[in-house]
């Protein structure tokens, strides 16, 4: 089995050699602004099952993980947490067909654009789904529980380069070494 996916102008080409799991699409700001796209949908794959035909992507060290980039075009491919993470995840809209890998859950809603529509059908997060509750956005009260929760837990999140503490920054314009101060907790 193998699924084939690259850039948008042939120069960079991968493929797949196992079906993509833990699909889900991320609001979080890095990767929508390292798309240029309101979301990303991700799916994991094993890091064998990666293999380059075309190309080497770019790799871009950014908020301690890895965002590949096709070097040709600048398609945004593959998101690593470390170099030898075990897992690497992929643009699902770099697939040559995209179309069986609906995305199963979002993350990151709190960076999500106000008019971005959301299927409630999914498990929905406020961050990551490794760290963060599991939330369903029709309750409020739950909604702010599970903010308040993930708030005072350890700000390492899981699948995007903004979960981490560096890129949690971005989002509330926080420098490193600059102590943010709550009203009943301190980062
Ligand atoms: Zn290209
Ligand atoms: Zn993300």
């Amino acid at each position: 089995m193998e699924l084939s996916g690259g850039c948008v102008c042939g120069g960079t080409r991968y493929v797949l050699r196992s079906i993509p799991f833990s699909l889900g699409d991320c609001h979080c700001i890095d990767c929508r602004r390292s798309a240029g796209a309101p979301y990303v949908t991700w799916g994991s794959v094993a890091r064998e099952d990666v293999r380059m035909t075309k190309g080497e992507p770019r790799k871009i060290a950014h908020a301690n993980r890895i965002r590949s980039f096709a070097a040709c075009c600048g398609t945004h491919l593959f998101f690593e947490e470390t170099k030898d993470s075990e897992i690497i995840d992929v643009t699902i809209a770099s697939l040559d067909d995209p179309a069986p890998f609906a995305p199963q859950k979002a993350i990151w809603l709190e960076d999500r654009l106000p008019w971005v529509t959301i299927d409630k059908a999914v498990p929905l997060f406020q961050k990551s789904s490794k760290k963060s509750r599991h939330v369903k956005n029709n309750s409020p009260l739950i909604f702010l529980f599970s903010g308040l929760l993930a708030f005072v837990g350890p700000l390492s999140c899981g699948h995007a380069a903004s979960e981490q503490k560096g890129s949690y920054g971005t989002r509330v314009k926080y420098r490193l070494g600059e102590k943010i101060e709550f009203p009943d907790f301190t980062i």
